[in-house]
């Protein structure tokens, strides 16, 4: 069955002591609402562990920001999906429109991430969008299209059905500029039909579709309530526990 998550980057923010409160707020808060969807938690690498730790005790998931698209070896600086899977991380965000821009991820190298991830039992969230200049040549569609083909399409049905998309508008992350519920539902039905063309309704109607870029408490609402958009991947908004959970609260 299709989920409702809500999924926090918290990007290179917090320091340890802040990170643990800050996971701990998010616990609170879960124990005293009955929320209608799944949070994941996604802080930096040196934290996962203690995070970890919060999820064995309690209802939230944790995901990593990246991965290495290697098993070990001579990378300094990177880690690798076993590592993650040795601390019991759940979900890893890939992709993302900092990655592909500050560190030139390519499709290629994504294709590879996924694949990792997925041997070692991690669910990636697959980040897709296009940059401001896409969209007013109005190309958007063609962009997406070709990132979730060379990304995630050599993927077989049953490896497909561990994927979350995020959908991110890179001109609405970390702007203020949200896409409008219109938008977001257009893109969302899009991708559900590309996955639908290539793996079959079944598939389609239960991947999950996140939308990401300044999503937050105020407009979190009308943005999940379209039939495609099943939560949201949060940047700003999830660095504070109250932001975080009326985001959270915001599903019918
Ligand atoms: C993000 O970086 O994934 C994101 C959606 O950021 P923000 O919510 O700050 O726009």
């Amino acid at each position: 069955m299709r989920k409702n998550i809500v999924a926090g980057n918290w990007k290179m923010n917090k320091t340890f002591q802040e990170a643990e409160e800050l996971i701990d707020q998010i616990v609170v808060g879960m124990e005293k609402n009955s929320l209608k969807c799944e949070v994941i938690a996604c802080p930096p690498a040196l934290y996962l562990e203690m995070a970890s730790d919060y999820a064995e005790e309690s209802r939230i998931h944790i995901g990593a920001q990246n991965v290495s698209e290697h098993e070990k070896g001579a990378f300094t600086g990177e880690t690798a999906a076993p590592m993650l899977a040795s601390v019991d991380i759940e979900y890893c965000i890939v992709g993302h429109s900092e990655r592909r821009k500050y560190f030139h991820e390519t499709n290629e190298q994504l294709a590879k991430k996924v694949d990792i991830l997925l041997d070692y039992g991690i669910k990636p969230i697959f980040c897709c969008g296009e940059v401001l200049e896409e969209r007013e040549k109005e190309i958007h569609f063609d962009v997406v299209k070709k990132q979730l083909e060379e990304s995630l399409f050599h993927l077989n049905e049953d490896e497909f059905s561990n994927i979350v998309v995020a959908y991110e508008p890179v001109w609405a992350i970390g702007t203020g500029k949200t896409a409008s519920p219109e938008q977001a539902q257009e893109m969302h039905a899009f991708i559900r039909s590309l996955i639908a063309e290539k793996y079959g309704t079944k598939t389609s109607d239960e991947v999950s579709i996140l939308y990401g870029g300044s999503c937050n408490p105020g407009n979190a609402k009308t943005l999940f309530a379209n039939k495609d958009v099943d939560g949201g991947l949060i940047g700003g908004a999830s660095l504070k526990a109250e932001d975080f959970l009326k985001i959270a609260s915001a599903f019918e």
